[in-house]
């Protein structure tokens, strides 16, 4: 079997998934990736305080493939089942449900460790924003960065591959292959909504028996407690809470100063926690995360989606959902998808 060279952009679920099965393949895989760490939207942020997962919060798992994934995550180590306390509606007396009624996976200690097994064997340059894919006369593809921000007129060569997979959200894929070819124009009919993400450390405990708020105020879709990590900053430990804005709120509020932000998601967590019948602490540390694509609200309705040679392919998570498995599984398609087209 011929041993082509293929690029993969992004380093979240659905291109380390796509990059991975690839290698195995026998295929000599480069991924590219804008941040300086993998995961995308399975997002950890370390500080001294202890590790705040302001992305995805935990992966559900219907696809047999996807549970035995996660199943080997949990045996490897670097996952683990949430049996989460939650207060699923704070105008009722608070009731603590024994167990969610699907089951939660954690990437442990951080959700980004949910793809750390599929990391290896193959390139990974990060810090490394594509701008441009350009086809070649040898029917192949270049790509490049911009030198700067700024710079858009000097561009960085990365080299030429024989296939492209393209693992960035909707929106910025969009972007990227229009200039490609116009049949890439139907990824502009996916919508995804933004999220800002507050992250908040205290010393003192909030005693609270809950690990979980889904929904409890129009303005807030989730509050969760971050797993009790080793903190840098004595005296340890520190209780690390994630609240996730409604996509009303993080719509209205999307241009807002992350300080602002903190203190008015702040003041309304302070209200939920009050009707839970706890005092929110003093926090010690207060941050903010904009996600301008955070969750798809109108996918595009198949598992991923390709240029006419079949060589650029488009994937991500809201080719069929929102959630970190359509995520793996767009990888998976993506990567067969491209194996054929270039044996084809
Ligand atoms: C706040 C929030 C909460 C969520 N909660 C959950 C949840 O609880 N459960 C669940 O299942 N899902 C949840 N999700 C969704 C889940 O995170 C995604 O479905 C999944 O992680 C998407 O993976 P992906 O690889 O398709 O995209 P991404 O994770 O977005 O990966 C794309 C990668 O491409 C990189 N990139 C972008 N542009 C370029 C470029 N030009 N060049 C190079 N690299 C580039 C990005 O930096 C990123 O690393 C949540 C998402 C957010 C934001």
């Amino acid at each position: 079997m011929p041993r082509f060279e293929i690029a993969v952009i992004g380093a979240g679920m659905t291109g380390l998934n796509a990059a991975h099965i690839l290698h195995r393949a026998g295929h000599k895989v480069q991924v590219f990736e804008k941040s300086r760490g993998l995961g995308g939207r399975l997002a950890a942020r370390r500080t001294d305080y202890g590790i705040f997962n302001h992305g995805a919060q935990y992966a559900t798992a219907r696809h047999p493939d996807f549970v035995q994934y996660l199943e080997n995550a949990v045996d490897s180590g670097a996952a683990e089942h949430w049996a989460a306390q939650q207060w699923p509606d704070p105008t009722t007396t608070p009731t603590i449900a024994p167990e969610p009624p699907e089951t939660w996976y954690r990437g442990k200690p951080a959700m980004n460790k949910l793809v750390s097994s599929l990391n290896s064997g193959f390139d990974i340059q990060c810090k490394t924003r594509i701008a441009q894919i350009a086809p070649t006369n040898h029917n192949r593809y270049q790509l490049y960065s911009f030198a700067s921000e700024q710079d858009h007129k000097n561009r960085i060569s990365h080299g030429e591959f024989d296939g492209v997979i393209v693992t960035i959200p909707a929106p910025q894929s969009a972007e990227l292959l229009m200039p490609l070819s116009p049949r890439f124009d139907v990824i502009n009919d996916v919508k995804m909504a933004p999220c800002w993400a507050v992250m908040l450390a205290f010393q003192e405990s909030t005693a609270l028996p809950f690990d979980v708020f889904s929904k409890p105020d129009p303005a807030i879709s989730w509050i969760g407690r971050n797993p009790l990590t080793k903190a840098i900053s004595p005296p340890a430990p520190y209780e690390c809470w994630t609240i996730h804005a409604s996509v009303d709120w993080s719509q209205t509020h999307l241009e807002e100063k992350a300080e602002d932000v903190v203190n008015q998601i702040t003041a309304v967590t302070k209200t939920v926690f009050a009707q839970a019948g706890a005092r929110l602490p003093m926090p010690v540390s207060s941050q903010a995360h904009r996600w301008r694509y955070a969750r798809t609200t109108s996918p595009l309705g198949q598992s991923h989606f390709a240029s006419a040679d079949g060589r650029v392919i488009a994937a991500g998570d809201w080719c069929m959902g929102a959630r970190i498995e359509a995520a793996f599984q767009s990888g998976e398609a993506a990567a067969h998808a491209m194996i054929d087209a270039l044996q084809g």
